[in-house]
């Protein structure tokens, strides 16, 4: 990938540069293991950036591998959004993509491996009276009565699982490792149980499914991952992970080294409750601009870089740590800054009458598509008697320090004249309809030919040519910045009711009603924004805002500090 910035070195990458330098790998195998039940979020993001880039930057491949052994939660469509997600990020699997589901086979006959020699049995204790024998933290377990079975009952028992006989929970295959383990993972832990469900890939075919862990360790060695990277709550399945491997006859030995999750504020991040918000219509579906998910951001306008640029600034580490939101949308500001044309845009108009231009006129300014970067050229702007300003460009009583329209005053309108307020009127409510104002002719392009100083600069857009578009707005989708602080209180009720503003009626500098789905704008003054990948049309034009222009949160989050978790 093209990536002008450099990436943040982390442990895990001396891991990989140590493990080439000694010659333990020769090629560097990593994988991005998804469970299909869901769309990915940024937290996805840390770990799909950690995986590829630390494969390829090593000459290595990286695998897209969906860990598909639940088969009730598990859906075509996640597994079609996922590819697509990864893809957008910028990463290519080339024909490394798989499925655990591909290596039922092959783990049912490292199963039988293991009963054959002792190290697993089938069981018949229900799923309660397994957790009650399992015993806590701080009293062993007891071994349940069906350890001891026969290696020939067991394997007969297994077979019949596989062959469908059995119920639902009637049976489940146990490995045999030690009830009285510090580590309670490693207290027997459930290697296989039964489900009579369709997969999505396998169909009818199998009744039994393996469980995580198993499934887990085997695939990574089937696939020679050399370093299966993963998250801190996998640490105490290390031995288990292990365990799977050096019992049976695994065709590599992959690593296992955790990483800390990536947390976001103001936002939640598992896939469980981000599916409680979609189906409980909390938000607008998948990719509701307000989601973390990978889908969501992208249809605020978020660009793959900038998420990437994130992921390099948070680090990787092993501490647990919670983002703060303002991260994220400079890192947003700062692609944008450098990449979106400018605009005019005009979101809560107010009409500016200017008397003493000639009616029925009308010119064509320039104006440029970027300050800083002059061969991106110019465009043509209508300007004509009657335009729109920005209603908050306007005060009748004005303080001194306010460097924009009020009576008596002189402002440039940006690429176009100095114009001063003459008049105003007003509806029978004393609300502002109209601005009066005379322009100075001579001011063509915004500069006084006699030198004179006129501080403040406002946008505007013609009366006449403009184009009316739906703008939606978006803040943080929780009031909180830990919505789960307090598991008591339901998370639903921390959502904040101001998080989308739809405004109607906005008016745009023409031209930007033709610009494709999903471009990319800045507004000047207001923030940038990004046509709607699905609503936006010539007809109707649809912008979303991605970020304003200055980070208006950082304020508010100095003055009320947040509870740490
Ligand atoms: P969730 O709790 O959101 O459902 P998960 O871990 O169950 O997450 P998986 O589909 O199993 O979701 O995750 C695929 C990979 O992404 C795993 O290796 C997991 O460790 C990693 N991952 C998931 N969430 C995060 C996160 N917040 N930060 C970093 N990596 C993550
Ligand atoms: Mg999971």
């Amino acid at each position: 990938m093209n990536e002008t910035r450099p990436k943040q070195s982390n442990f895990i990458r001396d891991i990989v540069d140590a493990d080439l330098e000694s010659g333990k790998h020769l090629n560097i195998i990593t994988r991005f293991p998804p469970e299909p039940n869901g769309y990915l979020h940024i937290g996805h993001a840390k770990s799909i950036c950690l995986n590829f880039d630390t494969a390829e930057e090593k000459g290595g491949e990286c695998h897209l591998r969906f860990d598909d052994t639940n088969p009730e939660k598990e859906e075509e469509e996640f597994i079609e959004a996922i590819k697509a997600d990864v893809a957008w990020l910028g990463y290519s699997w080339g024909e490394h993509l798989y499925h655990a589901s591909n290596y039922f086979d092959q783990l049912y006959q490292f199963a039988v491996e293991l009963i054959q020699n002792g190290k697993a049995y089938v069981e018949d204790l229900t799923a309660e009276e397994i957790r009650t024998y399992r015993g806590t933290l701080t009293t062993p377990g007891k071994e349940s009565p069906c350890r001891d079975r026969s290696i020939e009952d067991n394997l007969d028992l297994f077979e019949r699982m596989r062959a469908g006989e059995f119920g639902n929970g009637e049976h489940v295959l146990r490995a045999r490792i030690d009830m009285s383990s510090p580590n309670l993972n490693m207290r027997d832990p459930v290697l296989y149980r039964i489900r009579h469900a369709n997969h999505p890939m396998t169909g009818d075919r199998w009744s039994i499914y393996p469980m995580y862990d198993f499934t887990h360790s085997l695939s990574d060695a089937i696939e020679g991952i050399t370093h299966s990277l993963c998250t801190l709550e996998f640490e105490d399945h290390r031995p288990l992970y292990d365990w799977c491997i050096e019992n049976v006859s695994a065709p590599s030995r992959p690593r296992q080294i955790e990483f800390s999750r990536l947390n976001l504020e103001y936002t939640v991040m598992s896939k469980r409750l981000l599916t409680q918000l979609v189906d409980q219509q909390q938000v607008e579906g998948w990719d509701d601009p307000r989601l973390p998910t990978l889908v969501g951001l992208r249809r605020r306008g978020f660009t793959p870089e900038s998420i990437r640029l994130f992921i390099n600034r948070v680090g990787v580490t092993k501490k647990d740590h919670t983002i703060q939101m303002s991260l994220l949308e400079n890192s947003a500001r700062e692609v944008l800054d450098q990449t979106t044309p400018r605009r005019l845009a005009v979101l809560d108009p107010i009409k500016v009458i200017i008397d003493n231009y000639p009616d029925g006129q009308s010119e064509l300014l320039d104006a440029i598509n970027h300050p800083n970067f002059p061969e991106r050229g110019s465009r043509k702007i209508p300007f004509s008697k009657e335009i729109w300003i920005e209603r908050a460009d306007f005060m009748e009583e004005a303080p001194k320090k306010f460097f924009r329209l009020s009576p008596g005053r002189e402002v440039r309108l940006r690429f176009a004249y100095l114009i001063t307020c003459k008049e105003i009127t007003k509806d029978s409510e004393g609300k502002i309809v109209t601005i009066h104002c005379d322009h100075d002719p001579a001011s063509r392009g915004g500069n006084a030919p006699d030198g004179r100083k006129v501080k403040g600069t406002i946008h505007w857009v013609c009366a006449q040519h403009a184009v009316e578009a739906t703008v939606r707005l978006y803040d943080r989708l929780f009031q909180v910045a830990h919505p789960l602080a307090d598991p008591a209180e339901g998370f639903g009720q921390r959502l904040n009711p101001d998080s989308l503003k739809i405004i109607r009626n906005c008016k745009l500098e023409p031209g930007l009603e033709e610009s494709a789905p999903e471009s990319r704008f800045q507004f000047e003054r207001l923030g940038y924004f990004c046509s709607d990948r699905h609503d936006h049309t010539p007809e109707h034009p649809v912008f979303n805002r991605i970020v304003p222009l200055r980070d208006s949160w950082s304020k508010i989050e100095k003055a009320t500090p947040v509870k740490k978790k």
